[in-house]
């Protein structure tokens, strides 16, 4: 695996590479790496010719300073894992190649996607996103590139900016890497005690319980249900809500089969946990 940290270290990386004709997959990535990125490493290795990932923690989509100062950095294994995960080249950027004197930010329309669950949460979290990846794909112009479904708004808000700036490059979304007992694999999960790992199983099996109560219940009923549970355990529940999986608007009713998605944003001793299930 090569290394590099800028645009024209990355051409000459990708001379050698032969880029020409062949497929190139980018997976852009904040680091702490764990088996849900190399999901999506592996998915391009099998997909392309060459992968390329990026490790950069951008500090414009952090709304909370306490969370980026604490975000985990392990780039020593990360590299370890890239390289048993058949990652080419790494990208390692510098804040000045992602923001250099006189950076302009971009301007992508989200504005429905702004005024809901994650966007409110998180004044100027999307911003922060969008401005990011444009300028990774600007520098490693992918043919594919993969987002993981943990992060739902954000695979909504990427198409967004893919269909606005970069339409000829080809997206694709991967399902949650999840361990065997449920919890969606993440780099705060990281910061919670070996108890708060395992209570942060009941998230996932709060979200799937709602699917069995579509059979039984109204959704006002279900969601309130679940949110009961999860309070019970000790969690803060920012929103635990159903919306239309293709718009993210709010649902009262049950959607019809892979419309409807429950969407969880909760605090467990001081760590921010996101989770999703589509059904
Ligand atoms: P991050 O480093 O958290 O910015 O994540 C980089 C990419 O990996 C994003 O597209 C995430 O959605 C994706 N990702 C993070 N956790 C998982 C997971 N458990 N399963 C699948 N993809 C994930």
């Amino acid at each position: 695996m090569k290394v590099v940290t800028n645009d024209i270290e990355l051409k000459i990386a990708l001379q050698d590479f032969n880029r020409g004709k062949r497929k190139l997959g980018f997976i852009p990535t904040m680091g702490a790496l764990h088996e849900g990125h190399l999901h999506l490493v592996k998915q391009s290795h099998e997909e392309n010719d060459i992968t390329v990932v990026s490790i950069f923690i951008n500090p414009k989509q952090f709304n909370n300073q306490d969370d980026f100062d604490k975000y985990p950095v392990t780039l020593e294994s990360d590299k370890e894992l890239l390289e048993r995960g058949h990652c080419d080249i790494l990208l390692l950027p510098s804040q000045e190649v992602i923001y250099p004197k006189g950076f302009k930010p971009v301007k992508v329309d989200i504005d429905t996607l702004n005024k809901v669950f994650e966007g409110p949460m998180r004044p100027g979290h999307f911003d922060g996103v969008i401005q990011v990846v444009n300028r990774l794909f600007e520098i490693v112009t992918p043919d594919v590139s993969y987002f993981g479904l943990k992060d739902f708004q954000q695979c909504l808000v990427i198409k967004a900016l893919r269909n606005e700036l970069f339409p000829k490059m080809e997206l694709k979304f991967v399902p949650t890497i999840r361990k065997a007992e449920g919890l969606a694999l993440s780099s705060r999960n990281a910061r919670l005690s070996q108890l708060g790992q395992e209570k942060a199983n009941i998230i996932f099996k709060t979200l799937a319980m709602i699917k069995e109560l579509k059979k039984h219940i109204e959704p006002y009923d279900a969601l309130k249900y679940g949110k009961h549970i999860l309070t019970q355990n000790g969690f803060e529940v920012e929103y635990f809500a159903l919306a239309n999986a293709d718009t993210l608007i709010e649902s009262k009713k049950w959607l019809r089969n892979g419309k409807n998605i429950v969407l969880a944003a909760v605090w467990l001793e001081g760590v921010r946990l996101i989770d999703n299930y589509i059904f």
